[in-house]
């Protein structure tokens, strides 16, 4: 049985003072809510006070993002060695706005290209968390036109395969996938359920091909994509979902404690 998981996903929103209002607003809300597991991934810069605040609550603190090497002379990078020393239980990685893929948001002209994660990075990121222990969620996801042209499994399958290539199986039982089309980021544009349900299922299919079926049937498999109170129990509710990844309305305390509470 997998014990449900729901992320929120901060991004660039909160500066630490307001991340910490918010978070302070969210954990008197789901304070009683022990069967269900809960993350926020704050930027950086408001780790540590947002740390602070969870430290003995059940909510659990992600980053956004890491850099795989563990120091050196890499200006504006952050380490997952770095990470551990907050406490850091979870990380995203591979997220389509780092992969320069966006949804329903078009950056800014001349921004799209500072954002190139690719399959290697991604997988080089992963193996950087695991050895400090710190459970990478991948983000995996297909964009309109290659939803349009019948090409979903094959971009999530090749997006999978990749991020775990060369790591070794028994490292990965708390590893999470999100699969976000990203078509659906941002954009209010939520999967149909019972669509997302079927991607969810042959991506655990694609880990049971990668590792084997027991690590494919404890793995959490997330949707992200406009997730809002109002769509979250159908969601949560299919076989193959285990929870969801949540951007925009994981800013609002009250609206993100009932996403939660649909888990
Ligand atoms: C996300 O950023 O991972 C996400 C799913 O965003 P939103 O919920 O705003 O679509």
């Amino acid at each position: 049985m997998r014990t449900k998981l729901v992320v929120g996903n901060w991004k660039m929103s909160p500066t630490s003072r307001e991340g910490a209002a918010l978070v302070e607003a969210f954990i008197k809300q789901v304070d009683y809510l022990w069967d269900v597991d809960i993350v926020v991934c704050p930027p950086y810069v408001a780790i540590p006070r947002v740390r602070e605040l969870v430290k003995d609550t059940q909510v659990k603190l992600g980053a956004q993002d890491v850099f795989w090497e563990d120091s050196g002379a890499f200006t504006g990078k952050v380490s997952a060695r770095m990470l551990s020393e907050f406490c850091c239980d979870y990380c995203i990685v591979g997220h389509s706005e780092a992969r320069g893929r966006f949804g329903g948001y078009e950056p800014p002209i001349g921004t799209r290209e500072y954002f190139s994660e690719t399959d290697e990075t991604v997988n080089r990121k992963i193996k950087a968390l695991l050895y400090y222990s710190i459970s990478p969620i991948l983000c995996v996801g297909e964009t309109k036109p290659e939803r349009s042209v019948g090409e979903t499994e094959k971009v999530v399958e090749r997006q999978v395969r990749g991020a775990l290539a060369g790591v070794d199986p028994s490292e990965l039982y708390t590893f999470v996938v999100a699969y976000e089309p990203v078509w659906a980021i941002g954009t209010g544009d939520t999967c149909d359920p019972g669509e997302a349900e079927r991607v969810c299922a042959f991506i655990r299919g694609v880990v049971a091909g990668v590792a084997d079926q027991d690590l494919a049937e404890s793995v959490r498999i997330l949707y992200g994509g406009s997730v809002k109170p109002e769509n979250a129990r159908e969601l949560f509710g299919q076989a193959n979902i285990d929870g969801g990844l949540v951007g925009g309305a994981s800013l609002d305390a009250d609206g993100f404690a009932r996403i939660v509470m649909s888990a």
